[in-house]
């Protein structure tokens, strides 16, 4: 069974809509822990906020297998999961631009709800962020930015070869490091 969850552009956080979209999500799946897209550690989600020890948000890219399919106000999406480590780049979890090495922080995010839109597109650092996924020409200009973080994940045609695609939701690994550093004791 496919939940359906109105959502408004940034707003919403902590209500019931929201808890009941993903509980019930999870309870079809069988499941009671979620991972992390980023450092792919398990978190355990609980029935009353804060939901979880980092944030949920929907993409309309599938960033893990482990990511569930949900259908929003009748767009495809992802409900998908990082942890507060890797949100607050704490213990060798920060994480970077692959391109212009911008740190990615996550620590203004509110803990343990879930934003509509994916939260990775919505500020990009650098050209390469805006990039059309077809022909690789900057879908705005450099210093064009949209309205709303939640307008990144929208589809929109590219003005130069007219794909539509949502072109600022990018791969995790193509845009960001990330280097898990393992504490002095625990290497060989
Ligand atoms: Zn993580
Ligand atoms: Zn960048
Ligand atoms: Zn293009």
């Amino acid at each position: 069974m496919v939940e359906d969850l109105k959502t408004e552009d940034e707003g919403n956080h902590g209500n019931d809509d929201t808890r009941c979209f993903i509980l019930s999500t999870l309870a079809s799946q069988g499941r009671s822990k979620v991972q992390c897209v980023l450092c792919e550690d398990y978190l355990l989600v609980f029935d009353r906020y804060p939901l979880v020890d980092g944030t949920f948000f929907l993409s309309p890219r599938q960033h893990a297998k482990f990511c569930i399919e949900v259908k929003v106000e009748g767009r495809l999406q992802f409900l998908s999961c990082v942890c507060m480590g890797c949100l607050e780049g704490v213990s060798g979890k920060a994480v970077s631009c692959r391109f212009c090495n911008a740190n990615w922080n996550g620590s203004s995010l509110v803990l343990g709800t879930m934003y509509s839109y994916d939260i990775f597109a919505a500020m990009p650092c650098c050209v390469e962020r805006i990039k059309c996924n077809s022909c690789f020409k900057p879908v705005l200009h450099p210093v064009q930015r949209l309205n709303f973080f939640s307008d990144y994940s929208h589809m929109m045609p590219c003005p130069h070869c007219r794909t539509l695609d949502t072109h600022f939701v990018k791969p995790l690994g193509y845009c960001f490091v990330q280097r898990l550093i393992r504490p002095l004791s625990q290497r060989p």
